[in-house]
């Protein structure tokens, strides 16, 4: 595939910057990536294993002649970052960025974004429970989408070229308006990690009553929340504070649905648990047939293993 930018500089070398790192490589979709991290040990790490054509020990090196800047931190710091790189921005630059949430990040970082610099922000929905540099893999956004979410005033071939890097990582993209990309995310991530987090939590108190029976015995059920509830408490700890709408609105409608299958149980009604688990399978079945996940038992994970 053709190079879509000469330079692109990382910021973070994390899951998902070291992901961008390792499938841009695959299909020579840039000059030269170079990257920064915060800490001295994350930026050893890279130089060791070769994420990054050039490693920085600061920012504003990493950011200089950047066409492409990708901005990989946790939500909360990402206004910080960008004021931060602000002056060493070259003119015609694009900074772009991976964080979960949109609208508090696009109110965060447009503030100290200087004149001839254009700001698109992005969402790829790919990612593991597994965080920092060695995490990252070539595959990850195969076939997932990536959202970008434009600006007012936004270069349409700005715009263009971003997505044509995001196509070439592997992804399949679609631009969204911010608003509703947080109402989806709170839906489909970030209410799901709460819940995952909570029942491991309950778990967790109850194992000490029943003496490591819960993990001893741990099913399919209980052990795929363990799996979400491993991921990142820093970047989960930001996504629920930068989206906190609409986590509580999806949250508020959870738990009248739990209030309510909760009475179905109690009184008995079986058609109602019935009609309601046959309607979650449709959901299960679309994403399957969307190639979003495997149809495999256990998600194909084999006798005991587990997905990466
Ligand atoms: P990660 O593996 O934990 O890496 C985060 C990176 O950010 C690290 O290199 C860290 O540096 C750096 N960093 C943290 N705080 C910083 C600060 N105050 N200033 C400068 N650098 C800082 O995280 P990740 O999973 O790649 O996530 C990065 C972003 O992608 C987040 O915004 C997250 O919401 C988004 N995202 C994540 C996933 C997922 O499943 N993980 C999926 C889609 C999008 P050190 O290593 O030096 O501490």
């Amino acid at each position: 595939m053709a190079q879509v930018y000469e330079r692109v500089a990382l910021i973070g070398l994390g899951l998902i910057a070291s992901s961008i790192f390792w499938a841009s490589k695959r299909r020579d979709l840039a000059g030269e990536i170079v990257g920064y991290a915060r800490s001295a040990e994350t930026r050893e790490t890279a130089r060791e294993i070769g994420l990054c054509d050039v490693v920085y020990d600061d920012i504003n090196e990493a950011v200089r002649d950047a066409d492409l800047v990708i901005l990989c931190v946790p939500v909360g710091v990402m206004g910080q970052v960008m004021e931060q790189i602000a002056g060493s921005l070259k003119q015609g630059a694009t900074v772009t960025d991976v964080g979960s949430v949109k609208r508090d990040v696009i109110d965060n970082v447009t503030p100290h974004l200087p004149k001839g610099v254009e700001f698109i922000a992005g969402h790829p929905l790919a990612g593991t429970e597994h965080s920092g540099p060695r995490s990252g893999f070539a595959e990850l956004f195969d076939n997932r989408w990536c959202l970008l979410v434009p600006i007012e005033g936004s270069d349409p071939d700005a715009i263009a070229r971003l997505r044509g890097f995001w196509e070439g990582l592997g992804s399949n993209v679609e631009e969204m308006d911010a608003d509703h990309h947080d109402l989806v995310l709170a839906v489909t991530s970030h209410a799901p990690h709460l819940i995952a987090y909570t029942m491991v939590g309950v778990a967790d108190d109850l194992r000490r009553v029943t003496d490591g029976e819960v993990i001893k015995y741990s099913a399919g059920g209980f052990r795929d929340f363990t799996r979400i509830a491993a991921s990142d408490p820093t970047m989960w700890r930001d996504v629920f504070l930068s989206n906190k709408d609409a986590t509580l609105e999806i949250l508020g409608r959870f738990t009248e649905e739990l209030f309510a299958l909760q009475r179905a149980i109690r009184q008995g009604d079986g058609d109602h648990l019935f009609d309601y688990f046959t309607r979650t399978r449709e959901v299960r079945r679309s994403i399957i047939e969307a190639g979003q996940d495997t149809d495999e038992p256990d998600f194909g994970r084999g006798s005991g293993g587990t997905k990466s």
